[in-house]
């Protein structure tokens, strides 16, 4: 019990600052599927344990409350969120909520599409367009009548028998084409990258100076009433679109009024067919048609009880493949990528996908112009997981390449994989070069995969040895670097001349060899020189390295080419340490194998994995029943339901840190 309340008040601490960031600075911390899955607990919590709501909940608050230099808005009646329905199950209960509060399940609903994009309201006087405002926590909005005015849909005036008062609600977005215009911008400029349309759009309109936003292409949608005086004669919301077009407002183009089932057959469309809409929407929602019914089943404090918001799948999306381009890694191995349609997934733009290998292709019997299924679980490269073979029409042979896409020569193939042998394909030592200086290599801060790609297109390096002869005056001839940022670079560099022998080891990208079997053989054999003399046999004697391993290292250090980039490397400055093993002193991690789940707030995975090693323990990535201990962070996912269907020992970070003595 005491475990669930600190977990409640761990949520609502979390979900909070999630939403100043999502709200105020339009600068999500996490995908909205993430958000979405703690709000879900949060949720299921407070219906468990009724007690602890907290006021402040999330649950019952709309937004975030607005911290700015506009001026504010009230609204009146209040700007509303909606309540969610995950699947049709969730429909299915909210259908029979209505029912039992209307006593008929003849119920006339109207459907719409959820534009993913930032609610506003504007006010017309006479007919003049006079405020419009940002949702803010509902209560209060932020004034951006100037930005909003901006906005070519937008009507100074309106049209035809105009109201002497009404307020309208509506979702500012950014359609596809502006959204891709304005990061390529953002890129050229130096300047950060949107996450996504929502944010850029949000981004945009709460801009302090109206001219910037008036450089972006925004749109709007009206989808609702605030207040109308005279009431007038609009008494459904398919008349409330009927009034929208007269005024000149801009109203929805697709939605349908109807039963349940025709609900259910819009909303199934509308997931299939999302791909074709140049915005995004992250669902559709469902509103009783007639106002007199909304009137009867009133609100709650965060959402009218007459509409619910009916989401798409967070994780996956329906969406049609482009292209496939051949990717060629460092080992050689050639992957085939699908270029896709782009489509919102849980808060991001997912343009390409995996398709892994060429058996995959045939698995799922994919052809290009198919209609597919993307899914994309948390960091996870998304990936195809499934054709829908009665949406074909029109499509095309993928081919397996016979040729390297990079340097053309001809290709092998290994049982399923197909590799690229040339020992200097440019696309396998471009991605060598990349491998080196990431954080699972030399972690070499500031030289990124685009700096690398210039060097390397400028002819300044071609080999890893080459990055450490690199001089100011290279860095300084590639295309808009300054000296602060090459002064950076060198310092960075400077700073992984002396490595450990298991850092340098795992950096060189040998096959099979990663860094927990790099720091189990640096352990083993000590120093450089000892390693390169040792037989495939020999290293098959140390603990943990099978057949695989052994020949690659062999291998590795019986190749000409590569010990003519070890040699460079070391008359380059590199000085390659001795491993230091210290016997770790007893203690609860020693020869146990650790898995970490989640975000932990004291320390990186990294550092958490290093910690366990340096104890004598083992880091592992996944959980099976030879896991000792699984540590769970915030956000764990189904690492700990696996460790908990094992019967394996869960740690809470707190419990960790004691353990390690670290409280
Ligand atoms: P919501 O977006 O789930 O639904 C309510 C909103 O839908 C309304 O306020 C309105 O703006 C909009 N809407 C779009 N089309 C509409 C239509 N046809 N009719 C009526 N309303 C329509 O709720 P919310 O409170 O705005 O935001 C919550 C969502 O925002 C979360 O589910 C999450 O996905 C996202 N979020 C993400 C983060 C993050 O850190 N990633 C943080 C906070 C919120």
């Amino acid at each position: 019990m005491e475990k669930v309340k600190k977990r409640y008040d761990e949520l609502v601490a979390l979900i909070k600052k999630y939403n100043y960031y999502y709200y105020t600075l339009d600068k999500p911390l996490v995908d909205d599927a993430t958000y979405d899955e703690l709000m879900k607990e949060l949720i299921h919590i407070e219906e468990q344990y009724p007690d602890f709501v907290r006021d402040d909940s999330p649950t019952k608050t709309v937004g975030a409350v607005i911290q700015t230099s506009f001026n504010e808005v009230r609204h009146d009646p209040p700007m509303l969120s909606l309540n969610n329905a995950m699947d049709e199950a969730d429909m299915n209960d909210f259908h029979e909520r209505c029912a039992k509060l209307l006593g008929t399940f003849d119920i006339e609903y109207c459907a719409e599409l959820k534009y993913d994009g930032l609610a506003v309201e504007l006010v017309y006087e006479n007919g003049i367009y006079i405020q419009g405002s940002t949702r803010g926590d509902g209560e209060v909005g932020e004034d951006v009548s100037e930005n909003i005015a901006t906005i070519k849909k937008v009507p100074a005036r309106l049209q035809g028998n105009v109201p002497e008062y009404i307020s309208v609600r509506g979702e500012v977005i950014m359609r596809h084409g502006e959204f891709e215009r304005l990061n390529e911008q953002r890129r050229q400029n130096g300047e950060p990258e949107f996450a996504n349309p929502r944010n850029a759009a949000a981004g945009s309109l709460r801009q302090l100076d109206p001219s910037v936003t008036a450089q972006r292409e925004l749109d709007i949608i009206l989808y609702g009433i605030g207040k109308m005086e005279p009431a007038g004669k609009v008494h459904t919301q398919s008349q409330l679109y009927e009034l929208f077009s007269q005024l000149g407002l801009p109203a929805p183009h697709y939605y349908t009024v109807g039963e349940l089932q025709d609900v259910k057959a819009f909303y199934t469309h509308w997931m299939e067919n999302r791909y074709t809409l140049d915005f995004d929407i992250d669902g559709v929602v469902v509103k009783i048609n007639r106002f007199d019914v909304r009137d009867t089943m009133g609100s709650t404090s965060k959402a009218p009880r007459w509409a619910i918001a009916w989401k798409f799948p967070a994780r996956e999306a329906i969406t049609v493949l482009k292209s496939v381009d051949y990717q060629v890694g460092r080992t050689g191995l050639i992957t085939p990528v699908a270029n896709l349609e782009p489509i919102n997934i849980g808060g991001v733009i997912v343009k390409r996908a995996t398709l892994h290998n060429f058996q995959e292709v045939k698995r799922l019997d994919i052809k290009i112009g198919d209609v597919v299924k993307v899914i994309r679980a948390g960091d996870v490269i998304p990936k195809v997981v499934e054709v829908l073979r009665d949406k074909r029409h029109d499509v095309k042979e993928i081919v397996t390449p016979q040729r390297c896409p990079a340097c053309n020569s001809v290709l092998q193939h290994e049982d399923i994989y197909i590799r690229c042998v040339n020992p200097s394909c440019p696309a396998k030592e471009y991605e060598t070069l990349c491998f080196f200086v990431s954080k699972d290599g030399m972690d070499i801060e500031y030289a990124g995969p685009e700096l690398l790609k210039r060097l390397y297109e400028q002819k300044k390096i071609k080999t890893i040895a080459d990055i450490y002869a690199l001089t100011r005056e290279d860095l300084l001839q590639v295309e808009r670097m300054g000296d602060k940022i090459v002064d950076k670079i060198i310092d960075s560099i400077n700073q992984r001349r002396e490595v450990s022998l298991s850092q340098f080891l795992r950096s060189l990208g040998i096959r099979n060899v990663g860094d927990h079997i790099a720091k189990v053989i640096a352990r083993h054999v000590r120093s450089l020189d000892k390693l390169q003399e040792l037989s495939p046999q020999e290293l098959m004697r140390i603990p943990e390295v099978g057949p695989g391993v052994a020949q690659s290292v062999y291998d590795y250090f019986h190749d000409e080419e590569s010990l003519k980039i070890i040699k460079t490397m070391l008359s380059n400055g590199v000085v390659v340490k001795d491993e230091v093993v210290e016997e770790a002193s007893e203690n609860p991690f020693k020869g146990k194998t650790v898995v970490f789940t989640g975000t932990l707030k004291s320390m990186s995975r990294q550092e958490a994995e290093n910690l366990i090693e340096s104890l004598g323990g083992k880091a592992s990535s996944s959980v099976s029943k030879k896991t000792d201990f699984v540590v769970a962070g915030t956000e764990a996912g189904s690492k700990l339901e696996k460790a908990q269907t094992l019967n394996v020992r869960i740690l809470s970070e707190e419990e960790f840190l004691k353990m390690v003595g670290r409280e």
